[in-house]
């Protein structure tokens, strides 16, 4: 749409939308990619805007419903998040309300009547309702000049989460040609995009933004399985007091390593499908409002956990592909501020994500997907080169190295193996394909163990062939051959290794291999001090802003309580530190903290103020 609406923008709104963002939501800048669909919705034109989870989407809709005189319908899959977007709201000083099943009618009656005053801003509706004749007559009547559908990718059948009431929102465009449609998910691939597009706007013509999938505040680390609840709490000794999900496989594996964690000091919760609904949501509710719970869970936590400040997402086994390894680490730093994803596998990982597969429900053709999908994922964890280029890479993407990922940080010394694999391969035909990995490896090192005698396996030409090696390098070098594709694992039986779909170009010596034969490094992650972003943001805190922090934190917290809402939705972390270090000592001072606007000066200010003069003394 009209060039001149936007040139009309340039000119006269530019300031304006500036200090309207820093006066509602306290914000200094925008993020990237939100000042253009915020100008696109003043000019009042459609749009579809593919943003990244935690790339700050509401604002995008937020401020120009605030800017814009008339109504902004606001359609949202969850009832939990629409009530908590409208707190947030509220808190802003921004009319807002929702209506979904869970609301009653004297509350219903209560926002009609603001609606008529004319002072209601943004009113959020669940798809559901939209269907009924009785709330499209009664919509009928209002100015409505914007309709934000969130989740947007919920409309197409080929997207993962199809909601057949998000097919009636297909009849709003018609139905209000006055108003400006707008789509937002944050994932959509080219295929589902493109029915969003049939399905939501038809003949209108929508402008597209789509914003990488990069989450640049996540920095990604794999390491090598090796004890692994050990390891963990080496990586937890790094987030002291802070937020984050331990995800493990097997139900039993998350009560037992949040058994440890507590054990160990830590305030830590098991979650996952088989324990009851109502537990599971008091455990949800409690980890949106401790601000130091560690969830151990299964795949089973996930839809609908909404918190910006989680700080680390640790994977203690491997995720099933890469694309739910990239939501599980999207829950991650949601509010921009560094966080860390950090997985740990083994050999054994492999062994039992091909088995699940194989011994899972699906189609053979379906099996067949799923393996490839594995060995993508598997790409990723052995790449020799930078994590977010694998991951993304994956995506369609293509960026520059990230410089901050463990690969990045340290590249791998790859060093030819071929003479290693050979040995390994001659070593599994040798003793006819029917021993593990322990095994073969003792008979490569020379050892004369028991089992070693029991079969005279000292009498193989193999035998001692790597002799004086490093067994975790070799065990090391096993796992990498695997996810290679140059050996197998009988995964049905004892695990006996077998000559992989690569082995015989090996053997032939008509393909070489190298691997990273260094020995493991003890604690991987530690290597460079402060060159973890998270690690990096609370050393820039000195110890009496750590202190002032736990005390703002904890006002937080008896404020979340009093009006009954997650404590991110009165103030984030990102809030907090910076007034922390900022200090400020009167209400000027504490409306220039990035956060705060002037509803949550006036409702907030003095109590916080008196918190911080409290601590400085
Ligand atoms: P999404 O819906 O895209 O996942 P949100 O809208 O929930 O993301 O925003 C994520 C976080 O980023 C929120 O805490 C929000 O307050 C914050 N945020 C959004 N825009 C900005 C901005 N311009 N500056 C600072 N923080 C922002
Ligand atoms: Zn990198």
């Amino acid at each position: 749409m009209p060039a001149a609406a936007a040139t009309r923008l340039d000119e006269t709104t530019e300031g304006s939308l500036d200090s309207a963002l820093e006066r509602v939501f306290g914000f200094h800048d925008f993020r990237p990619g939100q000042r253009e669909i915020v100008e696109a919705l003043l000019a009042g034109e459609d749009l579809l805007a593919v943003m990244p989870t935690g790339g700050g989407k509401s604002l995008c809709y937020q401020l120009p419903a605030v800017m814009k005189p008339g109504l902004t319908l606001v359609v949202s899959p969850l009832i939990a998040l629409m009530d908590n977007q409208v707190a947030q709201l509220r808190l802003l000083g921004v009319e807002a309300a929702a209506v979904h099943s869970g609301v009653d009618r004297g509350e219903r009656a209560r926002i009609w009547q603001s609606i008529k005053e004319g002072r209601l801003k943004l009113l959020y509706l669940s798809p559901e309702l939209l269907g009924t004749e009785r709330l499209q007559a009664a919509l009928d009547r209002l100015p409505i000049t914007q309709i934000i559908v969130d989740e947007v990718h919920c409309v197409s059948q080929w997207g993962h989460d199809f909601r057949p009431d998000y097919r009636n929102l297909a009849a709003l465009p018609g139905r209000y040609p006055g108003a400006c449609v707008a789509g937002f998910t944050a994932t959509a691939d080219r295929v589902t995009r493109e029915d969003i597009t049939n399905e939501l706007f038809k003949d209108r013509h929508a402008r597209v933004f789509v914003h990488g999938f990069d989450r640049p505040n996540i920095k990604l680390t794999v390491m090598e399985k090796d004890r692994p609840e050990r390891q963990l709490l080496d990586i937890l000794a790094r987030f002291p007091g802070q937020q984050g999900i331990v995800y493990r496989l097997a139900r039993k594996a998350t009560e037992e390593t949040a058994g440890n964690l507590e054990a160990a000091g830590h305030r830590a919760v098991a979650y996952h499908a088989g324990l009851d609904g109502s537990l599971r949501k008091e455990l949800l509710d409690r980890f949106l409002t401790e601000p130091d719970l560690i969830v151990v869970a299964t795949i089973a936590f996930g839809m609908g956990i909404d918190k910006p400040d989680i700080r680390f997402v640790v994977h203690l086994d491997l995720p099933g592909n890469l694309e739910a390894y990239y939501q599980e680490i999207g829950r991650a730093g949601r509010d921009g501020n560094p966080a860390e994803a950090i997985m740990l596998y083994g050999f054994d990982d492999i062994r039992r994500r091909r088995w699940l597969i194989e011994n899972g429900t699906a189609s053979d053709a379906q099996k067949r997907v799923e393996h490839r999908r594995l060995d993508a994922l598997l790409a990723f964890t052995e790449t020799s080169g930078c994590r977010k280029q694998a991951l993304l890479g994956y995506f369609g993407e293509a960026p520059p190295p990230c410089g901050a990922c463990d690969r990045c940080l340290e590249p791998p010394e790859l060093s030819d193996a071929t003479g290693l694999a050979q040995a390994l391969l001659g070593a599994i035909r040798a003793t006819d394909t029917r021993f593990g990995q322990a095994h073969l490896l003792d008979v490569l090192t020379g050892e004369q163990t028991a089992k070693v005698a029991q079969f005279g396996h000292d009498r193989l030409e193999v035998f001692g062939a790597a002799r004086g090696m490093d067994k975790r390098v070799l065990r090391n070098a096993v796992r990498q051959l695997y996810a290679s594709g140059v050996i197998e694992v009988d995964i049905a039986g004892h695990g006996a290794l077998r000559p992989g779909r690569k082995a015989a170009a090996i053997v032939a010596g008509e393909e070489t291999i190298a691997l990273d034969l260094t020995a493991p490094r003890k604690k991987p992650g530690k290597a460079r001090k402060g060159a973890s972003g998270a690690s990096q943001a609370a050393a820039s805190l000195d110890a009496a802003d750590a202190g002032l922090l736990r005390a703002l934190k904890a006002l937080r917290l008896e404020i979340a309580r009093e009006i009954d809402k997650p404590a991110y939705v009165v103030f984030s972390d990102a809030t907090l530190n910076d007034m922390a270090q900022k200090r400020p000592a009167d209400q000027a001072g504490f409306l220039a903290v990035d956060g705060v606007g002037e509803t949550k000066r006036s409702l907030y200010g003095e109590r916080f103020i008196a918190a911080i003069r409290d601590f400085t003394g």
